[in-house]
């Protein structure tokens, strides 16, 4: 079998509201997908995190590389391409387009031996994950503490066990919201935070001693990823969990963080780290280092699917103990067209549990006609 074809999708669709989190308003979402057709007519799709005619622009220039290729060697065919462009790509666009590239392949891989990826992976230590709700942005109007405080109860009234809320916007803002969906979410829902680095050390250190009384599952991108030292403060300062890694790629760059304990876990996405092989790399070294793994997953079914393939082969973190911590989905609740819509069947929560697709590959069917209705030019 050899790969025959590569082809990438833009797609965008503008929402409804537009919403904000620490960095930027938002008022359309963007997807970057890519399709991988072999000569035997089997075909595998992938999806790339990031922006999205970067991403598209570097995949069509790996694709020559790779046609004529065995899609099934995934992990030589990472290797090569990532030879070809280490001094020009370590981090950033060209790992989020060999991203993916490789969940494509991996995808391929598993409707050829008529399994789900998991199994390729090591096979699924659980059949569902629970989910987190990702919400809780900014709005154009409104008093954030009373429409954040009403979102974060939706949520659990829809069964989530764990939400995730937005700071960034000053430490007095971001504490008295993270108090209001505290009192909404009442004391058993787990309440992370994340900051998307808006924040210095002192700063984040300064939040997180105000917010430690709200019991914060973790606090995400305290401070901007490159400051390393600034993670480890955070971390020293606080007991809250420090959380980060999207903004990272490749086991040589988490090799970096984790070496230094920058962090309690990491986010890697995997759209974006290196797909699904280099994943599953991380995530190993990520054990080995007692730091737990949940990806960050912002993107369309493809990212969801791809996500739960590799969290269902992900070990629970101290395994040893009675009552271990499981790796968790992030299940972003925000406007996106698109997300669901590409999806011949939707991946959707149940009470806050999302089971792990077990058809072949990443066990998802693309509605071509969705497609079409979202390409950009
Ligand atoms: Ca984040």
């Amino acid at each position: 079998m050899k790969i025959k074809a590569i082809r990438t999708h833009i797609l965008q669709a503008a929402l409804s509201q537009p919403f904000a989190y620490s960095r930027a308003w938002y008022d359309s979402r963007t997807a970057m997908l890519v399709e991988i057709e072999t000569d035997h007519g089997l075909v595998g799709w992938g999806e790339c995190y990031g922006p999205a005619k970067m991403t598209a622009a570097v995949v069509e220039s790996i694709a020559p590389w790779l046609i004529g290729e065995d899609p099934l060697r995934t992990d030589y065919l990472w290797q090569m391409v990532y030879g070809r462009l280490r001094d020009h790509g370590q981090k950033g666009v060209v790992i989020q387009g060999l991203s993916g590239i490789d969940i494509a392949l991996w995808d391929i891989k598993g409707r050829h031996f008529g399994v789900p990826v998991h199994q390729l992976l090591g096979g699924a230590l659980r059949t569902e994950v629970t989910a987190y709700a990702t919400g809780l942005y900014r709005r154009k109007s409104g008093d954030p503490v009373a429409y954040l405080a009403e979102e974060a109860a939706g949520y659990v009234a829809e069964g989530f066990s764990a939400v995730k809320l937005k700071v960034g916007f000053g430490v007095h803002e971001d504490a008295a919201t993270t108090r209001a969906v505290r009192e909404a979410i009442g004391p058993r829902v787990a309440l992370m935070v994340d900051a998307n680095h808006a924040y210095d050390a002192v700063a984040a250190v300064k939040l997180g001693r105000m917010i430690e009384p709200c019991d914060i599952g973790w606090f995400e991108e305290p401070v901007p990823p490159e400051d390393v030292a600034g993670y480890r403060a955070v971390k020293s300062a606080l007991s809250i969990p420090v959380a980060g890694g999207e903004c990272e790629f490749t086991r040589f760059g988490f090799r970096d963080l984790f070496v230094k304990h920058a962090l309690d876990i990491v986010q890697p996405d995997t759209c974006a780290a290196g797909g699904l092989s280099e994943c599953k790399k991380i995530a190993d070294m990520a054990e080995a280092f007692g730091i737990r793994y949940n990806p960050h997953v912002w993107g369309t079914g493809i990212a969801i699917a791809a996500s739960l393939q590799l969290l269902a082969v992900l070990p629970p973190h101290t395994p040893l103990s009675l009552k271990p911590l499981e790796p968790i989905l992030e299940f972003d609740r925000t406007e996106h067209p698109i997300r669901q819509a590409i999806l011949i069947r939707p991946i959707e929560h149940d009470h806050g549990i999302v089971r792990v697709p077990d058809g072949t590959g990443l066990g998802i069917e693309i509605d071509r006609k969705a497609l079409a209705r979202f390409a950009v030019g």
